[in-house]
């Protein structure tokens, strides 16, 4: 039984193994030196995929969702907007009714004293005179207690603010930066 000789030059030591590199047969020393050779081979690798991960890990989620967390804040404060001013325009409505109704007195009041001073500066008179007053003012106490007693029923309704009012919808430039980080590396020529 004749001994296979290490096919790499210069060498005479016993080929002990078939290398699946170069598909020859050789010995240990040059079997671990391919061996070694290959091995070097994953050093840069260990590089980028240490780089790749540097990278993800600078990845600020803050500074990324900065401008659209601005534009949210737009919509909030917009959308508290129109509740103030909703707030503001029944709050005027309510004090318009009241100093409607107190005008109308004054003026009703007003009336009635002038009445009186006419009625004193001509020093005359009536009965009927005096009992047209008497109805004015009766009448006007009336108002005055139905002023002091007014009521509101005020409704509310909750507003209908629903989740389809903000959207939000993910651009594919985004997307393409970044999944072009996980490129670089092909998990499927790994098999071997
Ligand atoms: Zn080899
Ligand atoms: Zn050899």
């Amino acid at each position: 039984m004749s001994q296979l000789v290490c096919a790499t030059s210069n060498c005479k030591r016993i080929a002990r193994a078939l290398c699946h590199c170069c598909n020859k047969n050789i010995c240990l020393l040059h079997l671990k030196e391919h061996n070694d050779a290959f091995l070097s081979q994953l050093n840069p690798f260990t590089d980028e995929i240490n780089s790749a991960d540097y990278r993800l890990d600078s990845i600020d989620i803050k500074v990324l969702l900065q401008e659209y967390h601005k534009q949210l804040e737009e919509w909030r404060k917009a959308s508290y907007k129109t509740i103030d001013q909703i707030f503001d325009e029944k709050s005027k409505e309510l004090q318009r009714i009241l100093i409607e109704k107190i005008d109308k007195q004054k003026i009703e009041i007003n009336l009635v004293r002038d009445t009186i001073t006419k009625l004193n500066e001509e020093a005359e008179t009536s009965q009927h005179d005096l009992d047209l007053i008497k109805t004015k003012i009766s009448r006007l106490h009336e108002n005055l207690t139905s002023i002091e007693q007014i009521s509101f029923k005020i409704h509310t309704y909750p507003l209908t603010v629903d989740d389809n009012a903000v959207q939000i919808e993910e651009k594919k430039d985004l997307q393409t930066i970044l999944s072009s980080l996980f490129k670089t590396i092909d998990f499927a020529d790994l098999s071997s």
